[in-house]
């Protein structure tokens, strides 16, 4: 069963060929199994996904069932869930039990979904290499040398790895599609706004977004529709209709305008990466769209204003993780200065310090106006780029990251190095903008991903366009062969 996408294991609970508890245990087994050679959970819920497997197949006994209900998922450690540790992958929420659901849990939850447990991610959500997280890193199932990507790695390796047919994500610069593209499923990172962010713990909040990562498109596409909605708890949730993104889905994709910047292929791009991403565009010409190269020309500008606006933003919404109120108190306090010092000293790592101090003094008397200002002037200068490339076409394509997975440990003590991994998703939260990876072939025998950028709310149409590429092709239905 472990094989199936979500489309077709919904069909399968509908046909009455397994129920939702033979499902979950079957993936929980699976978890079990192999779990501890990649590290991609740090808490499963097993007995809990049993009682929510029960409750969905009585719930599909009584002909109340939708398209999910019955079918495992898992969370990236970020989003509260109620009872249940909520880590943030940090010491400083290690014994963090949440009081409420995540908006976005309670979503999924009411759709029936049965959640197997909370995946490891970056600590607090920085990194794009899943190795700041405090229970260890996450190993990429289709090289266990390699880091999955981050900061949902650990939602992407598990997706991979066949332990769950889909899982949540956060993407603040990339970390919904880096490890996406990394570990070769399907990930969406929604328009700012389209999903709820009540409940997900905040590192950038005019960034951050909740998505749905799968195998195939169809399943993000069933995940979103679940997922997204207006939420009177988020001040910045989108007071709009949710579209059904399936019912398109197998339109024909003749006459769409895939849009190629210049910018994304140049310097930095990985020769055999680049190689598999024009291939994956000649499909596209195949099967009917039409490409022209457009100029994003700010992209060079979009890592050096992420790295002024994202820090920014966490040393205000970590200044919460204080030793008072909740988190991690540090033992025998002088008094209360010592208080905070070793109560966020001892909780936080190194790239989340490393990001605080930035971020405190980008904000700082004297520099606000030559660092926060000028970024968010930036900002706007990318966001009319891509205002003037949707003029021109429908989608824009290019590689997802520059390189397919490195070594776990090459990059961790270049922090710069590190950052450029998101070179090519990042502009795209400045602009607030939906962006899809799929996967779309192997370089070096893995994974590589391509990149799907559309206007505001075009989510269906990025994924109409990777659907389409995937009935096309299979790269989305391989497996690493370790877990296959
Ligand atoms: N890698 C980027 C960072 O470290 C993006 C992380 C994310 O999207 N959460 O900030």
């Amino acid at each position: 069963m472990h094989e199936k996408t979500i489309a077709q294991l919904s069909a399968g609970l509908a046909a009455g060929e397994f129920s939702s508890e033979e499902l979950t245990r079957a993936f929980l087994e699976r978890v079990e199994r192999f779990n501890p050679q990649l590290n991609a959970f740090i808490t499963v819920t097993a007995e809990a996904a049993l009682a929510r497997a029960r409750a969905a197949d009585q719930r599909r006994h009584r002909d109340e069932a939708g398209p999910l209900t019955g079918v495992p998922i898992v969370h990236k450690d970020i989003f509260c869930t109620e009872g249940v540790r909520t880590s943030c992958g940090s010491r400083m929420l290690d014994r963090f039990v949440a009081p409420y659901d995540a908006t976005v849990v309670e979503k999924l939850n009411t759709a029936g979904a049965v959640m197997l447990g909370k995946t490891n991610m970056d600590e607090f959500a920085m990194g794009s290499s899943n190795e700041t997280s405090l229970y260890g890193p996450v190993h990429n199932p289709w090289d266990l040398a390699m880091v999955p990507g981050g900061s949902s790695g650990g939602s992407a390796a598990a997706v991979a790895a066949r332990l769950t047919p889909g899982a949540t994500g956060t993407d603040t610069g990339g970390s919904i599609r880096q490890p996406a593209a990394l570990c070769g499923i399907t990930g969406l990172k929604p328009t700012y706004g389209r999903v709820s962010r009540w409940g997900m713990i905040a590192y950038a909040s005019s960034l951050d977004q909740g998505g749905p990562m799968a195998r195939s498109a169809e399943d993000c596409a069933l995940l979103l529709g679940a997922m997204a909605g207006f939420d009177p708890r988020d001040s910045t949730s989108a007071d709009r209709p949710v579209p059904d993104y399936t019912a398109l889905l197998d339109r024909p994709l003749d006459g769409l305008k895939i849009g190629l910047p210049k910018e994304y292929f140049g310097e930095g791009l990985d020769g055999a990466v680049a190689q598999v991403v024009e291939e994956a565009i000649a499909e596209y010409r195949k099967l009917g769209a039409e490409t022209v190269e457009i100029s994003l020309p700010n992209s060079r500008l979009a890592i050096p204003a992420y790295y002024v606006i994202a820090p920014a933003e966490c040393s205000s919404n970590l200044a919460r993780f204080d030793g008072v109120r909740y988190g991690h108190r540090c033992e025998n306090p002088k008094d209360l200065l010592d208080l905070y010092t070793r109560s966020r000293g001892e909780g936080f790592g190194p790239e989340v310090t490393r990001r605080i101090l930035v971020g405190t003094f980008a904000l700082s008397a004297g520099y606000y106006d030559a660092y926060y200002l000028k970024a968010q002037q930036i900002r706007r200068l990318i966001s009319d780029d891509f205002q003037r490339a949707f003029q021109q076409v429908d989608v824009i394509a290019g590689p997802t990251s520059p390189t397919v997975a490195f070594k776990l440990g090459e990059k961790v003590d270049d922090p710069i190095t590190m950052y450029l991994s998101d070179i090519y998703t990042i502009a795209v939260n400045l602009a607030g903008l939906p962006g899809l990876s799929l996967p779309v072939g192997f370089a070096a025998g893995l994974p590589v991903g391509l990149q799907l950028i559309g206007d505001y709310f075009a989510e269906d149409r990025l994924l109409h366009t990777a659907h389409r590429y995937q009935q096309a092709t299979d790269w989305h239905l391989r497996a690493p062969a370790a877990f296959a």
